[in-house]
């Protein structure tokens, strides 16, 4: 530092030194040419440093550099070079900045930005029409704007991701989905999508099939009573007899298939539980429908809390999970039924096999309708390839989460946890 701080102030330095001398040799008194020198070479310095202030203060121009060789010049040169880097940065940023907005504004979808108060910063033209939304309202909370108990609650919790539905403030015949993306500390997006359209298709499907289904139960009610009635006739031909018992239990089929559907139908139909959920001892509960079953099954009760819920629907899941338990195991293998409270205030239903194990790539599917992972097996058994998709509604409508965890070799545990 020292040679080039001398090598870059050799002149002024030099200077100095030559007053200093001159000085020196004229009065004859070297302590005044020494205070003289250096007071000029200060007074110098701050004549600089006021200059460079100045040229600073008013945007470092390049054709107002101030004069000065020496280390000033290379602090001028440093400062030009710096603000021409920050120029380019600020001017890429500025174009990507444009770019996104661009992109943002032709989207299909509503989008909004907002700082950490949850202030309108940005919109497109599509808020408009969804949210009702204009550039002027910048500035405004959003919560002043778009007046919903459930996107205050969105915007409160903050949760990357998290999804609600609400109608659109400008027409309630609207449905909107709307996203919440958080960007980073001081800013979010939110996105708005039209889904008016997605859910009438979404009614019409469920409609149709309550509707199939109520109209397809009596006349297989018939066939299966007709089937019963030539089935248990003594004078029934010997060839008949076993297309006639085939027959009957594909309409046992179908009527399973039908049961379950309508079971579907009806938890789709309602959300709110509230005003027919009771108290329910689920010990209780687990011990009934395990002794509905033939084979054994080890049930562990470690508490005795109880949980508020719909007494139907609560068996039913307890035993669509034991009844699937007792299906894919081969027979004798250990089932365990577990109820207790867990660490995070919850109370949770286990039930665990040790049989064959399910593949990880099955797991996200099992609640899907109709997915099967064994065809064959499941309507050897029985199955309708609904039960674990009524599991999930009746989960769901009790605020309780499924979690599915098996292991190849190892069996499976499916677990439903309450909140407490
Ligand atoms: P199904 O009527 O076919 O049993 P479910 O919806 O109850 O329909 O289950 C979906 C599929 O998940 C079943 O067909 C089966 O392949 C698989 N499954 C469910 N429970 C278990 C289990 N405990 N062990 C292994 N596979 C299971």
């Amino acid at each position: 530092m020292k040679p080039f701080i001398l090598s870059v102030e050799k002149r002024h330095i030099t200077f100095a030194i030559v007053i200093m001398l001159a000085t020196g040799l004229l009065t004859g008194d070297w302590l005044i040419s020494i205070a003289v020198s250096l007071l000029g070479y200060i007074i110098w310095l701050y004549y600089r440093i006021f200059q460079f202030y100045h040229w600073i203060a008013n945007g470092s121009l390049q054709h107002k550099v101030p004069e000065g060789g020496g280390i000033w010049e290379k602090i001028h040169h440093q400062v030009l070079q710096d603000k021409h880097k920050s120029n380019h940065r600020k001017k890429r940023m500025n174009a990507l900045l444009k770019r996104s907005q661009r992109i943002l504004k032709g989207f299909p979808y509503a989008a909004i930005t907002l700082n950490q108060n949850n202030e309108l910063d940005w919109s497109n033209d599509k808020a408009k029409v969804l949210l009702n939304i204009i550039k002027g309202d910048r500035g405004q909370c959003i919560n002043n704007l778009v007046r919903s108990p459930k996107l205050y609650q969105l915007l409160n919790a903050g949760e990357h991701d998290s999804e609600i539905e609400i109608e659109s403030p400008k027409d309630l015949s609207i449905q909107l989905l709307l996203k919440l993306i958080i960007i980073d500390t001081n800013s979010k997006l939110l996105i708005a999508r039209d889904i008016t359209k997605r859910n009438k298709t979404l009614e019409m499907r469920k409609s149709f099939i309550s509707n199939a289904s109520h109209e397809l139960r009596t006349p297989l009610t018939v066939i299966s009573g007709y089937l019963e009635m030539v089935k248990a006739d003594e004078h029934l031909a010997a060839s008949l007899s076993s297309p006639i018992n085939i027959a009957y239990e594909q309409t046992e089929r179908m009527q399973s298939i039908i049961e379950d559907l309508l079971t579907l139908s009806r938890l789709e139909s309602t959300d709110d539980i509230q005003n027919i959920s009771v108290d329910l001892n689920m010990a209780k509960i687990i011990n009934h429908v395990c002794q509905a079953f033939s084979q054994a099954v080890i049930v562990e009760i470690n508490t005795d809390k109880t949980i508020v819920g719909v007494e139907t629907e609560i068996i039913s899941l307890c035993t669509n999970l034991i009844q699937n338990a007792i299906f894919y195991t081969p027979v004798e293998t250990k089932i365990i039924v577990r109820w207790y409270a867990d660490g995070e205030h919850k109370l949770c239903l286990d039930v665990e096999d040790f049989g064959k194990g399910i593949a990880d790539k099955h797991l996200p599917h099992l609640t899907e309708r109709f997915y099967r992972i064994d065809k064959g097996r499941s309507k050897e058994q029985g199955g309708t390839g609904l039960g674990l998709a009524i599991v999930s509604h009746i989960a769901q409508r009790h605020n309780a989460q499924l979690n599915i965890k098996s292991k190849i070799g190892s069996g499976s545990t499916f677990k439903v946890c309450f909140a407490q």
